[in-house]
């Protein structure tokens, strides 16, 4: 809940009052929950056609996949698709560890998010020892998927940042609730903008809760896109520093539902892992500000016991 967001009613109506194409519309990063995370590619096809299937922006499978020019594509090849984390489990092909050569210019930070791993793990697996130098022409090992893992892979691929953008220094992870029963971040994000908030939605990222969006689907918001400061609390210097996931749902009446806590967990976690976040400055909105937020029955304690 953000500060000033108190109208529970209003938004209540404006859920009902919103079609689905409207929705879709203002968050484009989210496409409807039915897309598949995957697309293996079928003879003919091309980028362009793949996109129009998913009703996804062209320009967005081709960062998620780092394709570059001239966006050649061969069949059999698996491609991400934008959209919500699925919990499929992966192939045999992507269970194996993976051999990468270093090229000139990466860093252990810009080959984790080439394969959606993070960079901890690579170095863990690579034995690599401070300051984590890595030379053109070494072998790094890419671990392969679990079905956790692939749930993992999913939130690092929405996380992704577009090219250009640079991450911010996040210190703080803050847990919201939205204080309604329904909603998805469009809803909440044209609610935010009549309040007066000209980058819309105050919140990073917004975890469904199978009302406006999927349950436990995980919507990522334009201030995360951008690495904007967050709109979410009321102190200025920590929405500058502080990540704001909301999850919908009114949790002084009802429980956070099973879903949302299976996809906010590893969302917590990869955000730790990437911004370097320790468990202690993941919070809820009553830490840090007088408010019942993310209400009554949402046990921090126990999310911070599954990170
Ligand atoms: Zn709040």
């Amino acid at each position: 809940m953000i500060p000033d967001l108190n109208r529970r009613v209003f938004l209540c109506r404006l859920a009902s009052l919103l079609g689905g194409t409207f929705i879709s519309s203002i968050v484009q990063a989210t496409p409807p929950p039915e897309k598949g995370a995957k697309h293996t590619v079928e003879k003919g096809e091309t980028v362009w056609g793949i996109a129009r299937k998913y009703g996804v922006d062209p320009q967005e499978v081709l960062q998620l996949n780092r394709l570059e020019k001239p966006y050649t594509i061969y069949s059999g090849q698996s491609l991400l698709i934008p959209g919500t984390v699925k919990d499929d489990p992966p192939s045999g092909e992507e269970n194996a560890d993976r051999k990468h050569v270093v090229q000139k210019g990466e860093t252990v930070w810009s080959i984790s998010g080439k394969y959606n791993t993070t960079p901890t793990e690579i170095i863990e697996l690579n034995d690599l020892k401070k300051p984590y130098r890595i030379y053109p022409g070494d072998e790094l090992t890419i671990r392969g998927s679990s079905p956790s893992r692939s749930r993992q892979q999913g939130i690092a691929w929405l996380c992704r940042l577009p090219e250009g953008v640079r991450g911010r220094r996040w210190r703080y992870i803050i847990i919201h609730h939205s204080a309604t029963r329904t909603g998805n971040a469009a809803i909440f994000d044209s609610h935010h903008r009549r309040l007066g908030m000209t980058y819309g939605l105050a919140y990073h990222f917004v975890v469904g809760n199978g009302t406006g969006s999927g349950d436990g689907e995980i919507e990522v918001g334009g201030r995360w896109k951008r690495q904007l400061h967050g709109g979410h609390v009321r102190s200025r210097q920590m929405n500058e520093v502080a990540i704001g996931i909301c999850l919908v749902g009114d949790f002084n009446r009802t429980y956070p539902t099973r879903r949302q806590m299976e996809n906010l967990v590893p969302l917590v976690q990869y955000l730790m892992d990437r911004y370097n976040v320790p468990k202690r400055r993941v919070v809820g909105h009553r830490d840090v500000q007088s408010t019942d937020c993310p209400g009554k029955n949402f046990s921090l304690t126990s999310l911070r016991g599954k990170l």
